[in-house]
């Protein structure tokens, strides 16, 4: 029985198990890190919230050996259709329905708490990662050993101390380890009332179609997205001198959603009012406290990226988290997590923001100006993502900031499920350098492995790439010299073992 006068210790505390939360608890529970969950509520969010995921959240997904679970759960979306009042079509963002070089499909739809269930379900695996639902962390104190991390039991009511190395929080918009940080919000602009309303259809409605449709009218903008399984989903505008408590009851909702379907054909899940932010805290970092996911950034949804984002945070963070842990890095190898994310999040945010102005027809021409117009056809709309921002990338090499492709084994398989969350060398051939890599726990893939990867590397005018547990570009070499450079910056490495 644990000593009620001695804390006990965990390498990392997570306050929060959100999808943000349950992720980052998976890769630490990879890495074989200590690690203990802690969550408020007895079960997942029970209000709609996140049907869109993208191909590097799979990949993510993938890595933690959830892929298989998740995918049965998921449908392919063929993408979004902007109208306007008159139903004329502004901008076509239409997704391809082949593997992109993540391996993965662009654009998934899914059921939020479904995902919850299966990351939390994850955790199982891992004797290393304890959840406790229903604590409600109220206290954090660091000092240069740890951080003393206090709860509530909510079952039972008992105070209860831990210690931990280092504090996660993904505790979501309202965070309260934001608080301690002490970090304000960079305020980018977006706040408008949204009603999100789920619906269980009772007959098939298949002229509803699959295409996520924005209804850009002005009387009132609306957004229509089918879920999964029976699952169809409506988000309306609420008008300013509406009441949001009002606009919620079922017989206003009916009203609202009387041009597209009536209770003849579905049954109302649930339906909430919810503020669409587009915030950015200034500081994700104080010590030994972190943040990860909402507590870091909200977006208004329109892009569907704001769990993505979280997930990506979480792929960044984890295996910074271990190598310091265990040893093989420094502390400040932690700076480059918000010095990374923080661009890659904010141009994501500023581009769900140019859409919102589509949407609700208040900046319809600097929206549309994000796609590429065409003669006589809607505008197209193809969203790039993001680069990391400066952090760990070797200098103005080529590809710095970018993910790196998932190749396909010559065995079939896929490249990431040899490599596990650890850090890879691409090379034509083996190297010289190839016993120093291994020495330092740093994987090789060759041509021999993935065809692919030699026709890659010519492409980008590299002969190496030396890619991160996070799958993002770490290094690359045009040249033995840069190679030299590269491998000589990693061994020792920052590296984690492998989890394949
Ligand atoms: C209508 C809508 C549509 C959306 N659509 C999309 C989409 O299509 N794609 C997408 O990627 N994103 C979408 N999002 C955003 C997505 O839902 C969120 O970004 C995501 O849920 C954030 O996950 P998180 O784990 O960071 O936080 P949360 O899911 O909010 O989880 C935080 C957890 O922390 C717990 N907690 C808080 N404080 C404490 C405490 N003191 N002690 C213990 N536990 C605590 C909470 O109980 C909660 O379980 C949408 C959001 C909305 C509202």
């Amino acid at each position: 029985m644990q000593n009620k006068s001695v804390p006990e210790e965990f390498d990392v505390v997570i306050v929060g198990r959100g999808p943000v939360g349950a992720t980052l608890a998976n890769l630490l529970g990879l890495c074989g890190v200590r690690t203990l969950v802690l969550e408020r509520e007895a079960r997942t969010y029970h209000l709609p919230r996140a049907v869109h995921f993208d191909d590097e959240c799979m990949r993510v997904f993938q890595t933690i050996g959830l892929a298989d679970a998740i995918l049965p759960q998921t449908i392919l979306s063929p993408g979004m259709l902007f109208l306007d009042a008159n139903g004329k079509m502004l901008l076509d963002w239409s997704r391809p329905q082949t593997l992109t070089p993540m391996g993965w499909h662009l654009s998934y739809r899914f059921h939020q708490p479904d995902l919850e269930d299966v990351l939390i379900g994850g955790l199982a695996r891992f004797p290393n990662v304890t959840l406790r639902n229903r604590c409600d962390v109220f206290a954090l104190d660091q000092d240069e050993h740890g951080v003393r991390v206090r709860y509530e039991d909510l079952s039972n009511g008992t105070l209860t101390e831990v210690r931990a190395g280092y504090v996660i929080g993904c505790d979501g918009a309202r965070s309260l380890v934001r608080r301690f940080i002490g970090s304000g919000m960079d305020d980018l602009g977006f706040h408008e009332r949204w009603l999100v309303i789920d619906l269980l259809l009772k007959r098939a409605r298949d002229d509803l179609g699959d295409y996520s449709l924005q209804h850009c009218d002005p009387r009132r903008p609306a957004t229509y997205v089918r879920g999964t399984g029976t699952r169809r989903r409506w988000e309306i505008t609420v008008l300013l001198d509406e009441d949001s408590k009002e606009i919620a009851q079922p017989a206003k909702t009916w009203e609202l959603l009387s041009r597209w379907i009536t209770p003849d054909d579905a049954e109302l899940e649930r339906a909430a009012v919810y503020t669409f932010h587009s915030v950015i805290a200034q500081q994700w970092r104080s010590g030994r406290l972190l943040l990860a996911g909402d507590s870091a950034h909200q977006t208004p949804p329109f892009l569907g990226q704001g769990m993505c984002a979280g997930i990506r945070d979480a792929a960044n963070l984890a295996w910074k988290l271990a190598a310091i842990i265990q040893g093989a890095a420094a502390p400040d190898l932690l700076d480059t997590y918000q010095s990374e994310r923080q661009p890659h999040v904010r141009e994501f945010i500023e581009l769900a923001i140019r859409l919102g102005g589509v949407i609700n027809t208040k900046a319809i021409e600097a929206g549309l100006a994000a796609g590429q117009a065409r003669e006589n056809a809607p505008v197209k709309l193809e969203v790039k993502k993001p680069l990391l921002g400066p952090g760990l990338a070797l200098g103005e090499l080529p590809l710095a900031g970018h993910l790196a492709p998932q190749f396909e084994l010559r065995d079939g398989r896929r490249g990431d499920d040899r490599i596990g969350y650890g850090h890879v060398l691409l090379v034509e051939s083996a190297t010289t350098h190839s016993s120093r890599l291994s020495q330092a726990g740093i994987q090789i893939l060759t041509s021999d492995d993935a065809a692919g990867i030699g026709p890659w590397l010519r492409q980008h005018g590299i002969i190496a790439a030396l890619v991160r547990p996070d799958r993002y570009v770490r290094g690359t070499a045009r040249n033995e010299t840069e190679l030299d450079r590269v491998v000589a910056a990693l061994t020792p490495p920052t590296h984690v073992p492998s989890a394949a």
